[in-house]
This record gives C-alpha cells, sequence and structure tokens, in this order.
C-alpha cells in the first residue's frame, strides 16, 4: 500500500486543479511564506476526515473554499481527492455485520467535498459513505484520525502539550489500536441499541402478557368445558339427527295423509252432490200424481153424496106418498081421553081469558085456543097425488141408483190408484229416506274429514314450528360447539346402544348449554386463534428476547475482549516504543533518558449513592482511566519537567517520541511541516538521519525551509503564489528549491 497522488481543487488558495505525485519516499515541498505550503497539509488532514476546522485554520467550511481574487472567481466547493495504490489489498472496510472486508480495487481513491454551506461529501472509490467509514477504512491501515502522522507547522511538541489521557490516545493511534477504539465504539453504540430493543420487546412482552395470561387461563377453562362440548355435540348429534328423521318423516306422512283426506273429502262431496240431485225429483212427480187422483176421489164422492141425498128425498117422496094413499082410507078416531084433555085445556084457557082485562092479554089466549081446536078441523088433512107420480119417483130412483152405481165404480177405480199411488210413494219415501241416511252418513263423514284435515293442518303448522325450533336449535349449537361438532349427517342411531327419547335429550342438551353459557367461552374457536396469536406473539418476543440477550452477550464478550486486546497491546506497545524513544532520545541529546509511563487514575465510587450526595463508607476505588506520561532525563541537566524543556529541546523530544512510535508501528506516510524549523545545523543532519531510517517504512512528506531536509528529499515541490493570489506548484531541482524556499 503506498501513498500515489493527491488532488487539491477549490482548497484554500489552491484555486485550480492541483496534483502532487507521491513516487519517492521522500517528497518536500518548499516555498516562501504563505505560498500555500501549510494548505497542501490541511487539504492531506481533511482529505482523510479532519473534523476539527482549527486544526485547519478555518471556522467553518466555507473558509477552506478558495475565496476568490481580482482574477480569478470564488470556487464553489473545496475537493481533495488522496490515491493510494491498493494492489496489496491491504485496505479494509467493516461491514454492518461487524466483518472486516478487503476492499478489491488496486486503487482506493478517498474524496471530500465540501460547500459553502458547510456539508460534507465523503466519496469511495466513487460511491458516497459515511465518514466513519472513511475513519474505518484508514484505520485499517494504521492512519489513524487523532493525527499523530501529521505534525502541522509549530504543532511539533503537540504530544507534549496534551493531557494524559490525549497521550494516551496518540499512542493508542500510533500503535494501530484505534481500530479496537472504533469497533469498541461501534459495539457499544450496537449494545446500546440492542438494550433498547431488548428494553422494548421485554416491555411489549410484559403489556403482552396479562392479555396472554388471561387467554391461557381462559383456555384452561375452556379446556374443562371441553368435556361438555363433546358430551354436549354427542347428544346433539343423537337429537338432531332424530329430530331430522322425525321431522323428515313426519312431513312426508302428514302429506301422504293430507292428500289421501283431500281426495277422501273429494270423493264425499262429489258423493253428497250426487244424492241431492236424484233423490227428491221423483217423489215429488208422484205427490202430485197422489194429490190429482185424492182430489178426484174426493169429487167423485161428493157428488155420489150428492146423488145419495137426491135419492133420499126421492125415496121419501115415495114413502110418503106410498104413506098418504094408506091414510086415505083411515078414520081418525079421537079418544074420549083426547076430547076431555082438549076441553079441558080450552076451558083453563076460556077462564084464564075471562079474568084478563086487556085484550092484549086475551089475544095470546085465544090463539092457543084456536091451535088447540085446529087437531079436529078436517083441513088438517093431506090431499093423495095420483100413481103417475109415484112412477116418476119412480123412475128417478132408478136413474139416480144407477148413477150411484156408476159413481161407486168410479170411486172404487179412484180410491185404488190413489192406494196404489200411496204405497208407491211409501216405497218410494223408503227409498228416499235411504238415501237420505245415506246422504247423512257421508255428511257426517265429511265433517269427520274436515275436522281430520284441520287437525291435520294444525299438525302440520306445529311440525313447522318444530322445525324451526330445529334450525334455531342448530344455530345455537353451532355457536356453542362449531359446525364441526354438530355434523349429524353421518349419525349412526344405534339401536342396541342407550337410547333416548327426543325430550330426554333435549333436557340433557339444555343442562349442558345452560353450564356452556355460564362459562361463556362459545366454541373457543375464536378464543383459541386469538390465544394462538397472543402466544405466538410472545413466543416471537421471547426468541426476540433470547435473540437479543445472545447479541448482547457477544457484544459485551466482544467489547471486553476487545478492551483486553488493547489493553494488552498498548501494554506491550508501550514498552517496544520506550525501546525506541530511549534509543531516539539518546540519538538527539546525546544522551539523558525518555520513556512513557502508563498511568492510572482511580476514583472513589459511591456504590450506596446518599441524598446528600457524600461518599459514604460503601464507596470503593475504581481505576476509571489510564493515561501516558512523559519522563524526560537530559544530559548533564537536571531538568526533569517537560515544562521547563527550551522550545529546541521540546522539538527534540517530541520528534524523539514520534519516531519512535513510528518506527514500532509504522504508518504509511507522515506528513511534517517545518518540523525541523527548530533545530540547529548539527541536530538538523542527526533529523535527516532519522528521516531516511523511516522513510524505508514511512513515505515522507516534508515542509521545510530547511536545506539539510531538503537535500534528504527524493522530489521537491515548489509553491508559489501568483498574481491572481492562488498557489502554484511546480516540481523544482534542489538548486531551484533552496532557491524558492528564501
Ligand atoms: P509559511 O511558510 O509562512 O508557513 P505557508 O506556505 O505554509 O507559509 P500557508 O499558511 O499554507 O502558507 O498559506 C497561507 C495562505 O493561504 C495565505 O496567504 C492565505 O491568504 C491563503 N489562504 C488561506 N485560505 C484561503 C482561502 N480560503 N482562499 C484563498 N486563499 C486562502
Amino acid at each position: 500500500m503506498r501513498l500515489k497522488t493527491l488532488e487539491i481543487n477549490g482548497f484554500k488558495s489552491f484555486a485550480q486543479k492541483t496534483i502532487l505525485e507521491f513516487e519517492n519516499p521522500i517528497v518536500a515541498i518548499v516555498g516562501p511564506n504563505g505560498s500555500g505550503k501549510s494548505n497542501v497539509v490541511e487539504a492531506v488532514r481533511f482529505v482523510l476526515g479532519e473534523q476539527s476546522m482549527k486544526s485547519m485554520r478555518g471556522k467553518g467550511g466555507s473558509d477552506l473554499i478558495f475565496k476568490g481574487s481580482k482574477n480569478l472567481s470564488k470556487a464553489a466547493r473545496a475537493a481533495v481527492i488522496i490515491y493510494f495504490n491498493n494492489t496489496d489489498k491491504v485496505f479494509k472496510l467493516t461491514n454492518d455485520g461487524g466483518e472486516d472486508v478487503n476492499l478489491n480495487y488496486d486503487t482506493i481513491s478517498i474524496s471530500r467535498e465540501v460547500f459553502s454551506d458547510g456539508l460534507n461529501k465523503y466519496i469511495l472509490n466513487g460511491s458516497e459513505v459515511r465518514l466513519k467509514d472513511i475513519h474505518n477504512l484508514l484505520s485499517s491501515v494504521n492512519i489513524g484520525s487523532s493525527g499523530h502522522h501529521i505534525i502541522s507547522q509549530g504543532e511539533s511538541d503537540r504530544i507534549l502539550n496534551a493531557n494524559a489521557r490525549e497521550k494516551r490516545e496518540m499512542v493508542e493511534d500510533a500503535l494501530g489500536l484505534k481500530i479496537y477504539q472504533y469497533k469498541i465504539k461501534e459495539s457499544e453504540r450496537k449494545l446500546e441499541r440492542t438494550n433498547e430493543n431488548m428494553k422494548e420487546v421485554s416491555l411489549m412482552r410484559r403489556e403482552n402478557a396479562p392479555h396472554l395470561n388471561f387467554l391461557k387461563k381462559q383456555v384452561e377453562k375452556f379446556e374443562k368445558t371441553k368435556e361438555m362440548q363433546t358430551e354436549l355435540g354427542a347428544l346433539y348429534q343423537e337429537y338432531l339427527k332424530k329430530e331430522d328423521l322425525y321431522l323428515k318423516g313426519e312431513k312426508d306422512n302428514l302429506s301422504a295423509k293430507r292428500t289421501k283426506i283431500e281426495n277422501e273429502l273429494k270423493n264425499v262431496a262429489d258423493k253428497i252432490s250426487g244424492a241431492e240431485d236424484t233423490t227428491s225429483a221423483q217423489g215429488e212427480k208422484k205427490l202430485e200424481e197422489l194429490r190429482k187422483v185424492e182430489e178426484n176421489l174426493n169429487s167423485i164422492r161428493s157428488l155420489k153424496n150428492e146423488v145419495e141425498r137426491k135419492l133420499g128425498r126421492i125415496e121419501g117422496m115415495i114413502e110418503m106418498e106410498e104413506r098418504r094413499r094408506e091414510q086415505k082410507s083411515e078414520i081418525v078416531e079421537i079418544s074420549q081421553e083426547e076430547i076431555k084433555q082438549v076441553i079441558g085445556e080450552i076451558n083453563n084457557s076460556i077462564d084464564e081469558a075471562i079474568l084478563k082485562n086487556d085484550m092484549a092479554e086475551v089475544k095470546p089466549i085465544l090463539k092457543r085456543i084456536k091451535n088447540v081446536l085446529k087437531k079436529f078441523s078436517p083441513d088438517n088433512k093431506a090431499e093423495v097425488p095420483g100413481s103417475s107420480e109415484i112412477d116418476k119417483f119412480k123412475e128417478s130412483q132408478e136413474k139416480i141408483l144407477r148413477e150411484i152405481k156408476e159413481l161407486e165404480n168410479k170411486e172404487k177405480e179412484a180410491s185404488k190408484s190413489a192406494e196404489n199411488l200411496r204405497r208407491e210413494i211409501n216405497e218410494q219415501m223408503e227409498t228416499l229416506r235411504d238415501l237420505e241416511r245415506e246422504k247423512f252418513t257421508w255428511k257426517v263423514k265429511h265433517q269427520e274429514l274436515k275436522s281430520a284435515l284441520e287437525f291435520l293442518l294444525i299438525k302440520e303448522r306445529n311440525l313447522k314450528d318444530r322445525k324451526e325450533a330445529f334450525e334455531n336449535e342448530i344455530k345455537e349449537g353451532e355457536a356453542l360447539i362449531g359446525k364441526e361438532a354438530l355434523s349429524f349427517k353421518n349419525y349412526q342411531i344405534e339401536n342396541n346402544g342407550e337410547a333416548h327419547d327426543q325430550e330426554e335429550l333435549r333436557k340433557k342438551i339444555e343442562r349442558i348449554k345452560i353450564k356452556l353459557e355460564d362459562a361463556g367461552l362459545g366454541s373457543g374457536a375464536e378464543l383459541m386463534k386469538e390465544f394462538r396469536e397472543v402466544s405466538e406473539r410472545d413466543q416471537f418476543l421471547a426468541k426476540e428476547m433470547e435473540d437479543l440477550g445472545k447479541s448482547i452477550e457477544s457484544l459485551e464478550k466482544l467489547i471486553a475482549d476487545l478492551k483486553e486486546k488493547i489493553d494488552v497491546e498498548f501494554k506491550e506497545g508501550v514498552k517496544k516504543i520506550n525501546v525506541e524513544f530511549q534509543v531516539f532520545f539518546a540519538l538527539m541529546f546525546g544522551g539523558g533518558h525518555g520513556s512513557l509511563a502508563i498511568t492510572t487514575e482511580t476514583k472513589r465510587k459511591r456504590i450506596d449513592e446518599s441524598e446528600e450526595g457524600e461518599e459514604t463508607e460503601d464507596a470503593e476505588d475504581v481505576i476509571i482511566e489510564k493515561g501516558i506520561e512523559i519522563n524526560v532525563s537530559l544530559p548533564h541537566k537536571k531538568v526533569k519537567e517537560l515544562h521547563a524543556l527550551s522550545g529546541g529541546e521540546r522539538s527534540l523530544t517530541s520528534i524523539a517520541l514520534l519516531f519512535a512510535m513510528s518506527q514500532v508501528n509504522p504508518p504509511p506516510f507522515l506528513v511534517l511541516d517545518e518540523t525541523d524549523a527548530a533545530l540547529d545545523e548539527a541536530n538538523s543532519r542527526k533529523y535527516g538521519d532519522m528521516l531516511e531510517k523511516l522513510s524505508k517504512r514511512s513515505q515522507l512528506i516534508v515542509v521545510t525551509h530547511n536545506r539539510e531536509t531538503m537535500s534528504r528529499a527524493g522530489v521537491l515541490y515548489g509553491v508559489t503564489i501568483g498574481s491572481n493570489e492562488a498557489s502554484k506548484l511546480l516540481s523544482v531541482k534542489f538548486e531551484e528549491a533552496t532557491q524558492i524556499a528564501k
């Protein structure tokens, strides 16, 4: 791995694209004051990700961008690209999984751009990356971010001025332990994230727990009810199967009955209306006939009566005539007795009349007397008719008798036919009554059938209700034990097994149903689903916690291992540095001692933090920090304190230390900006020797005004400032360089 090229564009005084090639192990940059040499050093710092603006002599990003001059406009951004040869593929990048991956490029290019608003862009081989990727990448090739390998102007004794912790950091960086520090930081960040995740997940799990527990209890409860459900299922199957069969059978049965009854009804109704048609008409006809015959008979009879009366009169007259003829010869003899009686009556009446004064009272008496006397008057005797009249009477009599005879015949005939008709009517009445009886029977039958039909309809309605109840029962059952458990289609009714009647089954079902409804768990399908989901989530969270726990464990282990590694390597590194430091120190000072010491700082840490914040008895000592301290002892001098050294001595000490560190763990390159400024001629030579020694293992870029140093460089760049106020770079020969540097 080698530093190849530095390309500066728009950075500070380098208005235009300027390219430095690092083909030689020692490249010197020379030029007059203010020409922009240090800007080159800062360009290197910049491109390697320097974050301290102070170390680049600026306040913000815009200070790093060429500000413009009379004839040059200001740049929009400052860009620096550094190219490394990576044919040995040593550059590594830590991926997200924490693994180090060797980059497979022959050339690694790192570019950094800054814009006037301060925005920075880092580009690795054409792809934008994060700053930490740059740090990570560089630390893999021992280019630490503490910048111990870049010594800016006037900073040669920076390490001496730093505090113990900063010194330690520089030493760690020089020893290439920074990569482990990054890894620790990264792991700590991951650990923190993981811990947060862990907290989150465990919170979620805790939040989930009451619900899960509730469901678990419900499930346990449900398991208990399962037995009931099984029993209910069995009862239901039997019940429903029977009910189903019954309903179907009954439906068929009722509809068959209904058809039968309806047919019968129709039949009976036909019969009834048929009977009504035939019976009465015939009877009516006969009765009418009878009525006529009887009417005829009656008129014959009354005619006969009349004729008979006529006959009676005629016969009477005949008899009277015959008697008169007998009486004509007979003398009426009145007995003495009768005379005496009559005289007596007349005398009594006369006596009565004499006694009366009023004529009006005498007259009726006289009339009575006259009447008594009439008995004896000869006018009282009737005329006797002649014999021709009797003959006439007799003639009539015979005629009448013939008439009577005729009428009698007629009467006989009429009464016979009346008789016949009556008989016939009677007979007919008899059949009519039979028919009526029959009709009545049909009507009764009709009524019966109608009642039966009504009864059937009621039954059908009941059956319908029962069917509805059956369907509701299925719905209820499904809600309680699920559709599957209720499936009764294939249920075999066991005749030999325990046979329940429906009512008994119903009661049993109801009892279990009430118990299940009390438990309130339904078919359990919802519950089980929810339980499954919630417990799966819990398991998922548990697994997550386990994984996170493992990650935490492995991260903690990794961190501990890394710390251990740093600790061990740091101690060993310091030992090695001390060996080199002593050599370089003695070389620079012609004797004396220089060494690094690891310092530990201990603090008392309270275990039990009291409210007053006072330290309590429970406090314990904790080593919280390890630092580095530099001990020097100059030859022939008693001074041991660093701050008491002269500027040159400080410079020599820090150079010795810097070179010692670079010797132990050579960085790919070292940039030294006028580190040699304070050296006298003798020390300049020693410095030049050390440079050559170091250049065997690290590329050196030196900014110098020192002739001795220039003489050791293979390539010299002269930097001048032109009339356009921009730095200009040119490759120069040694003689030119010494000229330019003045
Ligand atoms: P010396 O030998 O005295 O140390 P040098 O060669 O190291 O000098 P630098 O310090 O690198 O010189 O350069 C300083 C010069 O760069 C100054 O003239 C300063 O005006 C110029 N400069 C610094 N920042 C910018 C900038 N953003 N735009 C233009 N010029 C700048």
